[in-house]
């Protein structure tokens, strides 16, 4: 089975990321130099897509209506300075182990450039080379055009805009205010020395002293009925009018995943849960959320009192109505912008893990061990 049929989208970035060697700083310049290396390069966060002439990239993106453009380092050597990370700022992927430099017998080596940086290159040197590019290059938003790639190569975009994004928004010290620069090849930053006579900045003097690409805990969850046969969805005020999906929400400081869930449950629809089942999980690079994904049942009162500021309404659906809805997401059939007129439901499409945790549900592929007490029906 191809993976995209069981994993959620955005996930599946198997680059070898040689965490440990980010900091040796000769052996990734030699490598951001090699002539195999490619850079994936974005402008605003946007990468850098190649689209034949003949599809319009305003279009609702196919599979097969562009790909990802890869660039040299002879390419872009006059964007980037790669003894500061002073102009744009670049950070090394990894090395990609499926595709072999016959040269070095070791993967071929993936990094990542932004344009829009502070220091980045002058706007003339910036819009010099973009204007320089083919017209079939263009930067277009990851969502959605990173559909028009495979997902291992959309995984790997992803992670890119992420770690570019956090870079971005991580210019001072959360500490002291000072700037910080870019060190360990794009994946930390560190607040920068202060001059004499300025208070030590306490970043510092501990621990502490580097800031982290961030990573947010969000929790989405299936609420099953006490009998097994039932889900509970709820449709946002501003989703279409046929359009469900799961209970969400982030996870607070001071709080467990299975906490949050509990939480997020009962503030969104009013039911408590009995068992919680973890399923899988999503990167979510928009900016940085790993979306998490369970499936549990409910204790007690199956009645629905949905939090007027979350859902314009939230419900119960029967298996059979899930299993119709899932197949006319799966099949592109119904979807948000197209839906199944015969059906009053239309669910997430399958790049989203709403969809995993609904279908493993809905395809008993979850086993609670705890017998959920019968509530009262509504
Ligand atoms: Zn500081």
């Amino acid at each position: 089975m191809p993976w995209e049929d069981h994993s959620n989208f955005f996930a599946g970035n198997d680059l070898h990321r040689l965490s440990e060697k980010r900091t040796n700083k000769s052996l990734i310049q030699s490598l951001a130099k090699d002539a195999s290396s490619r850079f994936i390069l974005f402008n605003d966060l946007n990468p850098l897509m190649e689209v034949p002439a003949d599809v319009d990239p305003k279009l609702i993106p196919t599979k097969s209506s562009g790909q990802l453009a890869y660039l040299k380092y002879e390419d872009i050597a006059s964007l980037i300075d790669l003894d500061t990370n002073a102009q744009s700022q670049w950070v090394f992927l990894g090395l990609d182990e499926t595709d072999q430099v016959a040269e070095t017998g070791q993967g071929r080596a993936n990094f990542a450039i932004e344009l829009q940086t502070l220091d980045g290159p002058s706007s003339t040197t910036a819009a010099s080379f973009i204007s320089s590019l083919p017209p079939t290059s263009k930067f277009l938003s990851v969502r959605p055009h990173t559909f028009r790639l495979d997902a291992r190569t959309a995984a790997i975009v992803g992670t890119a805009r992420a770690v570019l994004e956090w870079n971005q928004k991580a210019r001072f010290c959360p500490s002291c205010g000072r700037s910080t620069v870019s060190e360990e090849s794009g994946w930390k930053r560190i607040c920068r020395k202060e001059v004499e006579g300025e208070k030590v900045c306490v970043a510092r003097k501990s621990t502490q002293s580097f800031t982290h690409p961030r990573t947010d805990n969000s929790i989405i969850v299936a609420i099953v009925s006490a009998d097994g046969q039932r889900l509970l969805l709820g449709r946002k005020h501003r989703a279409p009018p046929k359009f469900f999906s799961c209970v969400a929400g982030f996870q607070e400081p001071g709080e467990t995943l299975e906490e949050c869930v509990r939480r997020e449950a009962k503030e969104e629809t009013g039911v408590d849960l009995g068992q919680i089942v973890y399923h899988s999980s999503q990167p979510w690079p928009f900016p940085s959320q790993l979306m998490l994904g369970f499936v549990a049942n409910v204790r007690g009162s199956e009645t629905v009192r949905p939090e007027e500021d979350e859902f314009a309404e939230a419900r119960w659906f029967t298996k059979e109505e899930i299993l119709t809805a899932l197949d006319g997401a799966a099949s592109g059939k119904s979807s948000f912008a197209n839906p199944d007129p015969k059906s009053d439901l239309v669910l997430a499409p399958p790049w989203a893990v709403a969809h995993h945790i609904i279908k493993a549900w809905a395809h008993n592929e979850v086993v609670f061990t705890e017998r959920s007490s019968e509530g009262s029906r509504i």
